[in-house]
């Protein structure tokens, strides 16, 4: 008997069983965490140096080979920054990581002490307040570029910490005017902490975001973002060339279920914030074509003057600096290349927008759903051992009842 014939009669004898084997699944979904985290805070670190660069061709007048790692720094790009970085050599992140990575801390706390919402949203303002008192390296350093929102919002809550009896839902500063992307750059952390549960992932990174953010584009992109990221945590394991193995079949795996998972979360916030991550993903598409047609690589498709053309439409159209713009870029970037890590950064770092914001998102999004990183990405990362503890701080359940990953023919 064939190996392949013995795998198909073993799947034939557990399926007329009504037990399922156990298969301990949870190294592969720490894996996903992992890599997300890594691969959000690698983003950001490289997108800092382009962030205020206002055109794509600027950005490649300073740096004509393009910015693929923290190789590619100029002098320049360390300094004006701690002389623990430049001494190190260290790479530091921006205000987008280092709030993501103070929610992370809380909400791994959150789940191991059964938090309720106002204990966790409570915990998280604390944080904030907290660490932005560490001037030198907090999150309001000027040098990882805080967004004003952000600042004004942490600012409300300390003010309103002063009082003595602060209402239970202290934490919502009522900034429904702000629609910045400084909420939604730090709600990825919700889908990887709360993977088993999307929908509380969601309720909560809407919940969050009005410590700072309370426009319903920003509550609809952190909803969005949260479903996403679980999503991608729970998606099959991709296999070379983008085949996941499903049902005991070898297919091409998408993302676009998970995208449309995103515009739904959207849509019961922001109905625009819905369309323009459908939009995102139909320019995906399009680029996709683009590419196809010339055989470039994104590398070299950035140099040639018509797909150049198309990325700073698509970037003109979603910069980043808006919460509705930042998830609708992220969303292209993912579509666009939803399992090549150094693509989706090399993207997100070379637009003319909110490049750190947008690198560091997708970059979230595509560490959860493919992975990516390597030792030497993260070996001039600032506190990569940090963000290391904490992605295996984050339970993961085990032996969960699943079907043995083996293919067949279908
Ligand atoms: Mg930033």
């Amino acid at each position: 008997m064939t190996y392949k014939k013995a795998t198909l009669l073993l799947l034939t004898t557990l399926s007329s069983s009504t037990t399922f084997p156990c298969v301990d699944l949870s190294w592969f979904k720490r894996d996903k965490i992992i890599n997300s985290l890594y691969a959000s805070a690698y983003g950001d670190a490289l997108g800092r140096v382009t962030e205020f660069i206002p055109t794509t061709e600027g950005i490649f007048n300073k740096y004509p080979n393009g910015v693929s790692s923290f190789d590619d720094f100029t002098k320049e790009d360390w300094q004006g920054i701690p002389e623990m970085y430049t001494h190190s050599e260290k790479a530091p992140y921006t205000d987008d990581t280092a709030m993501a990575l103070l929610v992370t801390e809380v909400l791994i706390q959150s789940q191991k002490e059964q938090w309720d919402l106002n204990k966790t949203m409570s915990e998280i303002a604390y944080s904030f307040i907290k660490d932005k008192g560490n001037i030198a390296y907090g999150w309001a350093a000027p040098f990882r570029a805080p967004g004003n929102a952000c600042l004004k919002g942490v600012l409300t809550l300390e003010q309103r910490l002063a009082h003595i009896n602060p209402s239970k839902d202290w934490w919502n500063v009522e900034a429904t005017q702000a629609g910045g992307c400084g909420s939604v750059m730090r709600a990825f952390p919700f889908g990887l902490v709360f993977h088993d549960d999307s929908e509380k992932a969601k309720l909560w990174a809407v919940e969050h975001s009005k410590l700072t953010h309370g426009h319903p584009i920003a509550l609809a992109a952190c909803a969005a973002m949260a479903v996403g990221t679980t999503a991608c945590v729970n998606n099959r394991r991709i296999r070379k060339g983008g085949y996941i193995i499903k049902g005991g079949c070898i297919i091409k795996d998408t993302p676009q279920p998970i995208i449309e998972k995103m515009m739904l979360a959207a849509l019961d916030y922001d109905a625009g914030t819905a369309q323009k991550i459908r939009k995102a993903l139909n320019y995906a598409k399009e680029a996709k074509a683009l590419l196809n047609k010339s055989g470039d690589t994104i590398q070299q498709a950035l140099k040639n003057p018509s797909f150049r053309a198309f990325h700073d439409k698509v970037f003109a159209e979603f910069p980043g600096w808006a919460a509705d713009d930042a998830i609708a870029a992220t969303v292209y970037v993912f579509a666009l290349f939803p399992t090549d890590l150094e693509s989706t950064l090399y993207v997100g770092v070379h637009t003319p927008g909110d490049s750190d914001s947008i690198a560091a998102m997708s970059g979230a999004l595509v560490g959860a759903y493919h992975g990516g990183i390597s030792e030497s990405n993260i070996a001039k990362l600032e506190d990569s051992d940090r963000i290391n503890s904490l992605a295996n701080s984050i339970h993961v359940k085990s032996n969960r009842p699943h079907y043995p990953d083996i293919p067949r023919d279908c």
